[in-house]
């Protein structure tokens, strides 16, 4: 099969008893992270994705090249705190060709590294010991089948955490289509794990990534890891986060947070990422326009209120073609319609009511609470000394004890 891969030539020319001869150098473990270019163009790996986002390149394909160590780590927020994360992949060869995605199969142009699991977990320990990274993401383009792919992710994972003895976070990718076993390893190892499903359904995912099955390689993943976690409720297992690539293929945001909404209430998802597509230079979608990065911010406020708020699907303020109005935030578009005719009283409110008035969430809601049951909320003001960051914008959709708060208008 061809591939249509073609390797980084570190041959280097030398004289030997006179004559010149080429000999071929295999790049050290760190050259070749290096040498695996962006990969963190859809690839998510901490709790603020868009955070993450902001030092990727813009080029159209271009930067999936080398590049320095430093652009080799990102900056994450993970449950322990901000860490710097090296995010790099076993091969940037794969079998599939994924229409959207830079290390598709037949893109020629596209220079192919591989390291071992040995190597990579031996450069990982020596950048972690010498106090570059904290934190790996581990991905890999497919070569020889996904179960094949897994094992060697496993093994990289089990060498840094069983030889090296590293405690720290480790984000490992999980193959469309691996067995149960590799996934309850993967889970054991990982702190978190990214089973993407790139579309809301299989009719999106056909115009994406073609030799994908959505219902048997993707939903069957995330489906075993929530029953593995059902059968083993007392072992520390990695959380599970999927990924979509947003706005190459028409899919609406209704698609894709009912999608995302189902896979919190039944499959135990930590969070989806969302990532506003890219072209990339000699791929099927490199005409397609970029999605705009509004679009990804206001996915994210939404599942958060999916998540987080206790919202349903319908209660998000929707447009009759399926897609979110990008000029308002979701909560406020609600608050608009349904709370400047009938404010809630933070004074008598239940939380649920709390939550739906702008700027107030889960820790404000809890705030005001307890706030109120000591007297402390007479005014506006009250609200931000106890941490509801600019109560005056939230005026317009709340009583205090039955009135409404006086605003003090800006004079500068
Ligand atoms: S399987 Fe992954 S690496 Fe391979 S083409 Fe698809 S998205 Fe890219």
């Amino acid at each position: 099969m061809n591939l249509g891969l073609s390797l980084i030539d570190f041959s280097t020319h030398v004289r030997y008893n006179g004559f010149m001869t080429s000999i071929r150098i295999e790049p050290d473990p760190i050259s070749k992270i290096t040498q695996m270019g962006d990969v963190t163009l859809y690839e998510p790996a901490g709790d603020q994705p868009l955070a993450e986002k902001a030092r990727v390149a813009t080029g159209r394909g271009e930067h999936y090249q080398s590049r320095s160590l430093a652009e080799c780590i990102s900056h994450v927020s993970t449950p322990t705190g901000k860490k710097p994360i090296l995010k790099t992949m076993l091969t940037t060869a794969c079998e599939r060709n994924c229409y959207y995605c830079p290390f598709r199969a037949g893109r020629a142009k596209m220079q192919r590294m591989t390291i071992s699991p040995d190597d990579l977990a031996r450069a990982f320990m020596a950048l972690q010991q010498g106090g570059a990274v904290d934190g790996l993401f581990l991905s890999s383009g497919i070569i020889k089948g996904s179960v094949p792919t897994q094992d060697k992710l496993i093994d990289a994972t089990e060498i840094i955490r069983l030889k090296h003895g590293y405690r720290g976070y480790i984000h490992l990718k999980i193959m469309p289509g691996v067995e149960a076993d590799q996934l309850y390893r993967a889970m054991q190892l990982a702190d978190r794990i990214s089973v993407n499903l790139e579309a809301p359904n299989q009719q999106r995912l056909d115009l994406l990534a073609p030799k994908k099955d959505f219902d048997r390689e993707l939903l069957a993943m995330l489906r075993m890891a929530e029953q593995i976690r059902r059968d083993h409720p007392q072992e520390r297992l990695a959380r599970t986060v999927t990924q979509f690539v947003v706005g190459a293929v028409g899919d609406t945001d209704l698609e894709l947070l009912s999608m995302t909404n189902g896979l919190h209430r039944h499959l135990g998802l930590t969070r989806a990422y969302f990532s506003a597509f890219s072209p990339v230079i000699q791929t099927p979608l490199e005409n397609v326009a970029p999605t705009d990065g509004i679009r990804e911010h206001r996915l994210y406020q939404s599942s958060f209120l999916l998540r987080d708020y206790g919202w349903e699907v319908e209660d998000l303020p929707f447009n009759d073609d399926g897609s979110l109005p990008t000029n308002i935030d979701p909560k406020r578009a609600w608050a608009e319609k349904h709370l400047r005719e009938n404010p809630v009283d933070v004074m008598t409110a239940e939380r649920a009511d709390l939550l739906r008035v702008p700027n107030i969430g889960p820790k404000g809601a809890d705030a005001i609470l307890k706030a109120r049951g000591q007297g402390k909320i007479r005014e506006l003001a009250d609200l931000r000394k106890i941490g509801i960051a600019a109560p005056e914008t939230a005026a317009p959709y709340m009583l205090i004890g039955g009135k409404r708060p006086p605003v003090q208008e800006k004079l500068f």
